[in-house]
């Protein structure tokens, strides 16, 4: 690990102007963005501790949204109250993420943040990777990419996110509120992750000098019913083969909405409205499950390698939505 000056900055307009200088970057639990410096894939001249912002309370805002400070722990996220009772399925993802003392670490911000586990890209021992270094070429095309995307792989990176979060918070339309030089903004989340088209180095629309600073999850417009399911190799500390977050809202015995997300098949979490509008209006049965699931995986184009994940992913849809529709 290269030498580096860290600065601890007291308030977020501080923490913003830090950030401005040559080589800067935020850091906040650290649990990713230590990892890739020890292995040389990041090397910040300064990191800027935002840790210390106050950004780190779980809020019930006038208008029913639940708000969650971008300091927050995922380990406070996922068991705070208004959380587990209001969107259980974002409960469901955190926990299945990561490990307990990781969760103690990682910050809802720097969750949304944290970067492809690809194993060629981790690794700066192989030379070709499109998402460190642009123009490059992809080592897991051609090599190790059972775990890669099924969807968008013509492009010059075919790494999945490996967020559990962003899927439950894709499924919820949550909106991520950022603070930069030009003043604040909010990107729904459906507008936060970019695929790797024309800059694969890019995971996000947040610029370098913009910070976090709260995910809003919106009111909820009646009782639903949800539930996050992943698929592994191993049952703790493994990332996503596929997720489904998927969340129903009834009237009487028919879906009324639907909101269906994948995690594990694309760059992005991977919102799938078309098997959501096949849904609303029908009953819970396995063939209104099937059709939908069918519908989720349409377009998709796995490398060879990959061929099980589509077969997996209609399984797990089928599965989740069975789930969700049984309370
Ligand atoms: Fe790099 Fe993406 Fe290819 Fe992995 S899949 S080697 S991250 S370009």
């Amino acid at each position: 690990m290269r030498t580096f000056e860290y600065r601890r900055a007291e308030t977020v307009d501080a923490a913003i102007a830090e950030v401005s200088a040559p080589g800067a970057r935020f850091y906040a639990g650290g649990s990713n963005l230590l990892d890739l410096m020890k292995t040389g894939v990041e090397n910040p001249a300064v990191l800027v501790d935002v840790g210390r912002l106050g950004l780190d309370e779980v809020t019930l805002s006038d208008t029913g949204a639940v708000v969650i400070g971008s300091g927050v722990t995922n380990t406070t996220a996922a068991n705070h109250a208004l959380v587990r009772s209001r969107y259980p399925v974002l409960s469901q993802a955190i926990l299945s993420g990561a490990t307990t003392q990781i969760r103690n670490m990682a910050t809802v911000g720097g969750n949304l943040m944290q970067r492809t586990r690809c194993p060629y890209f981790m690794d700066p021992g192989f030379d070709r990777c499109n998402k460190r270094d642009p123009g490059s070429g992809c080592a897991a095309r051609d090599g190790f990419n059972r775990e890669h995307a099924v969807f968008a792989t013509d492009l010059p990176c075919i790494a999945v996110h490996p967020s559990d979060m962003a899927v439950a918070l894709t499924s919820l339309d949550a909106l991520v509120h950022v603070r930069g030089p030009q003043g604040d903004r909010a990107i729904p989340i459906g507008e936060f992750f970019v695929l790797p088209d024309v800059h694969p180095d890019r995971d996000n629309t947040v610029a370098a000098t913009e910070l976090i600073t709260a995910v809003e999850l919106p009111p909820n417009s009646g009782p639903s019913r949800g539930w996050y399911l992943k698929v592994r190799d191993r049952h703790s500390y493994a990332f996503a083969l596929v997720s489904v977050a998927a969340v129903l809202r009834f009237d009487g015995d028919v879906i009324e909405s639907a909101a269906v997300a994948l995690g594990g098949v694309a760059a992005r979490p991977w919102r799938v409205p078309a098997a959501e509008a096949l849904l609303i209006g029908r009953r819970a049965t396995m063939e209104a499950f099937r059709c939908a699931a069918d519908a989720a995986l349409d377009g998709a184009a796995p490398l060879s390698q990959k061929e099980f994940k589509v077969t997996l992913a209609k399984n797990s849809v089928v599965r989740a939505l069975t789930t969700a529709a049984a309370g």
